[in-house]
């Protein structure tokens, strides 16, 4: 197995986050009743003209730009024929030939540097009709008693992105995935989840000997609906195309279905039977010329990039934490404790820690106001600061009624204290100097207790060993 190595590419498609579809007015509602958000273009009657939806073609933009593709002068929308029952119409609209977005590149960012993923394109299209089989034990298609088909989902604008041969393993792909959702989420375009549909991904898969520069004959998973299994399949196509190859047995360019119950891969349709579309350019729809003002003023848009955001945090606290922080979403409140004044190791380490802890929107903390109690949390007693912690995100939060309550650290105000405990306790001081060291939490707990928590354990735990030394 060792001296083989996965060649994979992703096609993932996410449904646009618009008010409407994207060829009619319906509004697009996740959980509507079945079947209320149609009209005759949706439905395909018989004259009714499609529209294209201009946000839908923005959002694309942007996404091409975050991708680094060349955003195409003139795109052009084809027919994409095929019959199925959840496709009124016959064809679905989508891009062929010319696509919105071409050629276009993902930097992925890893421990050892990065790794330049190709994007052969990113399209746009609708997406047809859910198909609902109902009856029968399986709760799919083949044993289903009949189908039942909800067209609210007909017509949802849909970007479909398509990755080069690029990734290596399950671990990368995913990892890879897992960065584009969130990119996809961050600019706003899509909500991109994969449990309700709105992330799909098919992945192809082929395997050759480290070091061969050929492509071997790989087969497409279609359909995969949650991140495990995009991983799982990918590693199943790998173990059943390996044990082939090495068996002297001839893998055949197909479609296949994943099982999750089995963890195996079985074959949808061969290539010879592969569906010829026909595609043809879209007679009811004029090409694209998108103008330069709308990209130069979408490229004005984009956001840094969790990618990129990634790279730039690796160089202050290391791959993983910079990874940690951006996957969680937690790195804008590292940056603005940064621009306050905090060390940046510091500031992941509050921010990972205390503050995911205490359960606080970062994007609601004050980190001006935060940082001032950062700065002074090692004087401050632990409950103190992480009540600050637990409020930093409350309207109104300031520092100075936490930082009053800094630690007493002075020697010369904690030495009466320290004194009076260990004169009332003459018993447990012969312990401890007859070798029970443990006693020592007793004698810095008492303390603690006279000074109702504020004195600084450090200083305690010194002046302590100090006296009982004597
Ligand atoms: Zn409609």
């Amino acid at each position: 197995m060792a001296e083989w190595e996965a060649v994979v590419g992703l096609e993932v498609h996410a449904h646009l986050k618009t008010r409407t579809k994207m060829f009619c007015r319906c509004p697009l509602e996740y959980g509507a009743a079945e079947n209320t958000r149609t009209c005759p273009v949706c439905l395909a009657h018989p004259g009714a003209l499609p529209v294209p939806n201009a946000r839908a073609i923005e959002m694309t933009i942007l996404l091409g730009l975050a991708l680094d593709c060349e955003i195409a002068e003139r795109a052009v929308f084809a027919r994409k024929n095929y019959f199925y029952p959840d496709l009124p119409k016959g064809y679905q609209i989508s891009q062929y030939e010319s696509p919105l977005c071409g050629r276009g590149r993902f930097l992925l960012p890893a421990v050892d540097g990065e790794r330049e993923i190709g994007i052969v394109r990113a399209h746009l299209e609708e997406d047809a009709a859910k198909t609902v089989h109902a009856g029968g034990a399986t709760g799919r298609s083949v044993g289903a008693a009949y189908s039942l088909v909800d067209f609210n989902r007909g017509g949802t604008p849909l970007v479909e992105i398509v990755t080069g041969p690029d990734l290596r393993s399950a671990e990368e792909a995913m990892w890879f995935l897992r960065l584009l959702r969130q990119t996809i989420v961050e600019l706003g375009i899509s909500d991109a989840e994969m449990e309700k549909g709105t992330l799909r991904a098919d992945v192809n898969v082929s395997v050759r000997r480290r070091g061969e520069g050929v492509l071997r004959p790989r087969w497409e998973i279609k359909n995969l609906n949650s991140f495990t299994f995009v991983g799982r399949a990918i590693e199943a196509a790998f173990r059943q195309q390996v044990a082939a190859h090495e068996a002297g047995e001839e893998v055949v360019q197909s479609t296949y279905d994943y099982d999750p119950d089995t963890d195996r891969l079985t074959v949808h349709r061969s290539k010879e039977e592969a569906d010829d579309y026909r595609y043809f350019p879209e007679p009811d729809l004029v090409p694209l010329e998108p103008p330069a003002e709308v990209i130069d003023r979408l490229r004005g848009e984009l956001p840094e990039r969790p990618g990129e955001r990634i790279r730039r945090l690796t160089g202050g606290v290391g791959f993983e934490t910079a990874v940690e922080l951006v996957t969680s979403g937690r790195d804008g409140l590292h940056d603005r404790l940064v621009a306050a004044g905090v060390e940046s190791r510091t500031a992941a380490n509050v921010v990972m820690n205390e503050v995911a802890a205490a359960g606080v929107d970062p994007a609601a903390v004050d980190a001006a106001e935060l940082a001032k109690v950062v700065a002074a949390r090692e004087r401050l007693p632990r409950d103190v600061w992480l009540q600050a912690v637990a409020r930093s995100a409350a309207p109104g939060f300031r520092a100075a009624p936490y930082l009053e309550q800094e630690a007493v650290a002075d020697e010369a105000a904690l030495e009466p204290v320290v004194e009076a405990v260990l004169a009332a306790h003459p018993e447990q001081v012969a312990t401890y100097r007859g070798g029970k060291e443990g006693v020592l939490g007793f004698f810095v707990g008492q303390v603690m207790r006279e000074t109702q928590g504020k004195a600084d354990p450090r200083v305690v735990n010194r002046l302590l060993r100090d006296r009982l030394r004597a």
